[in-house]
């Protein structure tokens, strides 16, 4: 029989206050029907608002190091139930099984490294310009957040997201993405059961349209951290823009791995095939674009296709699958859209370019691995995120060259290069407009104690992850305490003004 899911609202698991449900089902089996989840509404958000404000005000009260510890039981149970959560993440969003115990395991990073922050959420003390004075800075946490994802990452980036805003004090609304929302239940279980506070935990399902835009429109919740296309962040930024609210966006990219001709071509090979197929292409870091200097050019070009079409498309849960199904049917549809457009920019299709027949492939969303040579800087196929296994390569001479292809596009998440001159590396780590930029290793691979985002229109200047999201989740709050018994004016009766 067909498990119905609930909300996580008020402390219990309820159903959606209009009855009604959405379907879940596997990408590589549209014939497995995993769940029925909540399609909540504005009548849901609003009592999940209210739960949440009570679990603020008494979580707030709670000593950061005490909310550190039921962080680590957090990570605790999430390595003893890992296997069975990369499973259901499998069975939800299609990627292999090693990629969904990655995607756990940066849960697990994430929720340790936050314990550790719940006794080193620091301000500062600095002198005072007065005498008997004290100065100090501290942070205060902001209230309820509201905290929208995506399906490519179902338990990495709501962790990324939740486990510094509650340690920092914060109450969580959360509405995974309608893709994945089993990853979600789970992880919202978990937090329970480790003891998080029921009401400082709020989970509604439900499409963006209804769910999301309720949460980010709402006026109660004054901080929205939101992670998916660039489209889709635009209105959200607009909302919050009008209503005053602090965002953190996480959007789209496109990004390119640069191969110099004195690089190590093995590893850049391998590298670029783990880039750029790996999640089937739906990561925010794929590496969509491969930039090859022209000698090496032919060469690698020849191998790169060969090994591709060596690459096992399957159910993500059988052994030996490299490459699993697309998410969902638009995701197909727009991969094959972009097929189309290549071909009549006149870009050259070397391999793939369509969908798999045979051995129940039609029963899931697959789609072949798929490479465009002779592709020119400027065309659509180059600039726009595709969202899929599509790898458009580009030929360059020059340094200088290179580095404008990978500058001239309106994203700037993830970069890498592919070079023994160091010389080449330490400019392209300047250079290089993005977030992040790798050398010799592809444009994926980010670890949970660094700061994570990108620059352009793939973010708005926050990070996920490291030290640096902790400023996000706080507000910073400055105490002076002025002990010296008498009136004295800053700037006017200090030292400077007053000599011996
Ligand atoms: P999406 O934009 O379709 O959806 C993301 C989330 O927003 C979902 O939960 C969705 O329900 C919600 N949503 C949709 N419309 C909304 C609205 N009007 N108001 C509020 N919420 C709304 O993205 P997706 O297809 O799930 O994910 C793929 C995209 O995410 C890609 O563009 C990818 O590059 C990006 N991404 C970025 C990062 C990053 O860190 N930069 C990481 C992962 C994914």
């Amino acid at each position: 029989m067909t498990k119905t899911f609930q909300n996580f609202i008020g402390g219990q698991w309820v159903a959606p206050s209009d009855g009604a449900y959405f379907e879940n089902r596997n990408p590589a089996d549209t014939t497995d029907l995993i769940g029925r989840f909540p399609l909540s509404t504005a009548a849901d958000v609003e009592k999940a608002v209210a739960s949440a404000s009570r679990g603020f005000a008494t979580w707030r009260r709670t000593p950061a190091p005490a909310r550190g510890d039921i962080l680590r039981r957090v990570g605790d149970m999430m390595t003893k139930r890992k296997d069975e959560i990369a499973d259901l993440m499998t069975r939800e969003m299609g990627k292999p099984l090693t990629e969904t115990r990655g995607d756990v395991q940066e849960g697990i990073d994430t929720a340790y490294y936050a314990a550790t922050m719940g006794r080193q959420l620091h301000g500062r003390t600095v002198p005072s310009e007065m005498a008997n004075k004290w100065a100090m800075s501290f942070r205060r946490p902001i209230g309820v957040c509201g905290i929208i994802t995506p399906f490519n990452f179902p338990m990495a980036i709501p962790t990324w997201k939740m486990f510094p805003a509650l340690l920092c004090g914060n109450a969580c609304i959360f509405k995974p993405s309608e893709d994945v929302p089993h990853t979600g239940h789970v992880l919202v279980e978990i937090m329970l059961e480790a003891g998080l506070p029921p009401e400082v935990i709020q989970l509604v399902h439900g499409t963006g349209e209804a769910a999301g835009a309720a949460i980010v429109n709402h006026p109660l919740i004054p901080l929205i951290s939101f992670t998916g296309s660039t489209e889709t962040g635009r209105i959200v930024g607009e909302v919050c823009g009008r209503m005053h609210k602090r965002l953190s966006l996480e959007m789209g990219g496109k990004n390119a791995m640069l191969v110099f001709n004195d690089g190590d071509l093995d590893l850049a090979l391998d590298g670029v095939l783990w880039g750029a197929f790996g999640t089937t292409g739906q990561r925010c870091t794929a590496t969509s674009r491969l930039v090859l200097q022209e000698g090496i050019h032919d060469e690698f070009l020849t191998r790169l296709v060969d090994r591709s079409r060596s690459l096992k498309l399957g159910d993500g849960r059988k052994q030996g699958t490299d490459v699993g199904p697309l998410i969902n049917g638009s995701s197909l549809s727009k991969v094959e859209r972009y097929v189309d457009i290549g071909q009549s920019e006149g870009a050259d299709l070397l391999t793939g370019g369509k969908r798999p027949t045979g051995k129940g492939m039609d029963k899931g969303f697959f789609f072949e691995p798929t490479i465009f040579a002779r592709v020119r800087a400027g065309m659509r196929l180059e600039q726009e995120e595709i969202f899929g296994p599509v790898l458009s390569v580009i030929r360059f001479r020059t340094t200088d060259e290179a580095f404008a292809v990978n500058n001239d596009v309106k994203y700037g998440l993830s970069s890498s290069v592919y070079t023994r001159d160091v010389n080449v590396a330490m400019r392209a780590m300047n250079e290089l407009d993005n977030g992040i930029t790798y050398i010799n290793a592809p444009t994926i691979g980010a670890e949970a104690h660094l700061p994570f985002g990108g620059v352009k229109q793939t973010g708005n200047g926050h990070r996920e992850g490291g030290w640096e999201v902790y400023e996000f989740y706080s507000e910073t709050k400055v105490g002076y305490l002025d002990f010296s018994g008498s009136l004295q004016r800053a700037q006017i009766d200090n030292y400077l003004g007053t000599p011996d």
